[in-house]
């Protein structure tokens, strides 16, 4: 199989080291929709080099079969643990597709994968993933859904996603469904522009959302205590902005117990979401306490674009034909993207710090 490949990509193939600044797993998601919508053949090496574990991992291989399924893809190094990786992707057929990502392994990473070529092809879509919502070092389902894909409606598709059941760690179980009504290209224009660049503004609301199921409810009660406290008063949250779901009182129940604690700021740009999930060993006061203080250094800061969505901008933004935003913190994440971003195109990124911490993100 992969001689075949080599025989067949090796004119074209664009090589990505997966080792480049953090070494995780969004270098791969960011390679398999950049392939797919740019019709680009990839060969990847030292896949997830940076993690504990590196290659592939259920959660990788789910994206990149996905990724295969969506266009016909020429795939070879698809097993667990590999860390090499060939893809040779075909026509992007748009259209319904079911993927389970198995386990509590992210749904919504999933999507990050296979959303952007979706966003400009000739039909619409409707994409259900089956996995975790609300696991650690991914984005939660209402990030996704109330803040990143309304800043790539700001680029002309248009977006709805929907919850049908969350999802926790290990178990997973959990249900999104996206809607994807395409645009005929992806557009960096002044809707855009216009909220990357200019400050948020104050904060017009906060909310809080607490999940907390087949769980003691003393967990919920200590996560909003600590919501509620001194310490996070400038957030203006109270009794009745933060919502508990526990389905107790309505609404799906997942298989397996669960944690997350969101906070949602809403500013004149839109919703941002700040998610932190719970985990054995961490306390309900750290849990609360992460995803607030988040919130407070992201509203201090001024800057238009939270940190996790900077990197999830990147890659429609390399497929817009270049643009910028300013970030609250530049991560290695965010770097990575840029990086393999500026392999599929002839794209080049430019960082320039603005008052401090902010930075000043351009592909051009
Ligand atoms: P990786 O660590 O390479 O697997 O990439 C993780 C991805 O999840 C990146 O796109 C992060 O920005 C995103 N992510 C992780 N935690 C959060 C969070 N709390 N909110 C939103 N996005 C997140």
């Amino acid at each position: 199989m992969f001689q075949a490949i080599e025989e067949l990509l090796m004119k074209d193939e664009i090589l990505v080291d997966g080792s480049m600044e953090e070494g995780g797993g969004q270098i791969l998601r960011a390679a398999l929709a950049l392939s797919m919508s740019l019709g680009r053949p990839f060969r990847m090496k030292n896949i997830r080099a940076g993690r504990p574990s590196p290659g592939l991992k259920r959660q990788h291989l789910a994206c990149v079969r996905a990724a295969g399924e969506l266009c016909g893809a020429e795939v070879a190094g698809d097993e667990m643990a590999s860390r090499e990786l060939r893809f040779a992707p075909g026509p992007l057929r748009a259209g319904e597709y079911h993927f389970a990502v198995g386990g509590g392994g992210s749904a919504t990473l999933l999507l990050q994968a296979v959303l952007p070529p979706l966003l400009t092809a000739d039909t619409p879509s409707r994409i259900t993933v089956t996995g975790g919502t609300h696991v650690p070092c991914a984005p939660p389902f209402e990030f996704m859904a109330g803040t990143l894909l309304p800043w790539l409606e700001r680029m002309g598709p248009r977006l709805a996603a929907t919850m049908s059941r969350p999802g926790y760690m290990q178990i997973g179980g959990g249900s999104v469904t996206v809607n994807v009504t395409p645009a005929k290209a992806l557009v960096f224009g002044t809707d855009f522009a216009e909220a990357a660049k200019n400050e948020p503004g104050p904060t017009l609301e906060t909310e809080a959302l607490v999940y907390a199921h087949h769980l003691p409810d003393e967990i919920a009660k200590r996560e909003c205590a600590a919501l509620l406290s001194p310490e996070f008063a400038a957030l203006g949250l109270s009794d009745s902005s933060i919502c508990v779901i526990n389905g107790r009182n309505g609404g799906p129940r997942p298989e397996g117990a669960g944690n997350a604690v969101l906070v949602k700021l809403r500013h004149r740009h839109g919703v941002t979401v700040f998610g932190e999930t719970g985990l054995r060993g961490r306390s309900a006061e750290t849990v609360a306490g992460h995803a607030a203080c988040r919130a407070l250094r992201f509203r201090n800061s001024n800057a238009p674009v939270e940190k996790h969505l900077a990197d999830q901008l990147v890659v429609p933004l390399a497929l817009a034909g270049g643009g910028s935003f300013v970030t609250e913190t530049l991560t290695p994440h965010c770097r990575a993207c840029l990086d393999v971003a500026s392999l599929f195109t002839s794209l080049k990124p430019e960082l320039h710090p603005v008052n401090g911490r902010k930075t000043l993100v351009t592909l051009r």
